[in-house]
């Protein structure tokens, strides 16, 4: 594996930060300073970052990947590229994302291959919150916070939406946070108040909250704190 992606993997660095790191001399390999991002590393180096030895990850993966636009969730998908190609190979195979985005939908998504961790943030029964940065086309009606508050009867389900918190940022922006994950759930429910969604995207989920040196496309490993801070008991 590369030097700069073991390190963006193993210490939460993303690339960038982590080829920086490197250009200063933070990086010691077998004893030696190494400044480049490309040199190939394995379970048989001892690599020192700031002094600490950086251990050979094994166990359970654990990520969050600023999405684009253009890219599905989904494995295979015919149409578009999917969020896998930004692993390599072997993570991309071993990995699933824990909950979806749409296609057109940014922000958060985690990663992990950890089948009982994702399923805690999935799961209705955990009640994990994901907040969302929405735009709307038409203004913000004074009804939506009462709306969103007291559950909206989605077309075609015969539950209300659970309650859910909007705050109004101005006339065309709010912030909703969800605690469940139906289909296109946010779309809909703007749907159901006679408005339409032009713009979405997740900034946070549980007590995660997207990292903002992450640009579009790239990915950081969660640390330990943001591993156990996605599940609200
Ligand atoms: N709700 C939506 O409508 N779309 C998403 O991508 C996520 C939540």
């Amino acid at each position: 594996m590369r030097l700069d992606k073991f390190l963006s993997e193993q210490t939460g660095l993303t690339r960038s930060q982590a080829s920086k790191a490197l250009k200063q001399s933070a990086v010691q390999i077998n004893g030696e300073i190494e400044k480049s991002g490309a040199r190939k590393v394995s379970s048989q180096d001892e690599i020192l970052f700031e002094g600490e030895r950086l251990e050979w990850l094994e166990g359970n993966q654990y990520f969050m990947l600023h999405k684009p636009q253009g890219v599905v969730c989904s494995n295979d998908d015919g149409d578009y590229p999917t969020i896998y190609q930004f692993f390599d190979y072997p993570l991309a195979g071993k990995l699933h994302s824990a909950g979806r985005l749409d296609v057109d939908t940014t922000g958060l998504v985690l990663l992990t291959d950890d089948g009982q961790w994702s399923h805690r943030i999935t799961s209705p029964k955990h009640h994990c919150e994901k907040t969302y940065l929405v735009t709307l086309a038409d203004p913000v009606e004074a009804n939506y916070q009462q709306a969103c508050e007291q559950g909206i009867l989605l077309r075609g389900e015969k539950e209300p939406t659970k309650p859910a918190k909007l705050e109004i940022l101005d006339d065309y922006n709010v912030n909703l946070t969800i605690s469940e994950g139906r289909y296109h759930q946010v779309k809909r429910m703007f749907a159901a108040l006679g408005n339409k969604v032009v713009g979405l995207h997740r900034w946070r989920v549980g007590d995660v909250i997207l990292d903002e040196s992450l640009d579009e496309g790239e990915y950081r490993a969660l640390t330990a704190e943001e591993i156990s801070g996605v599940i609200n008991e």
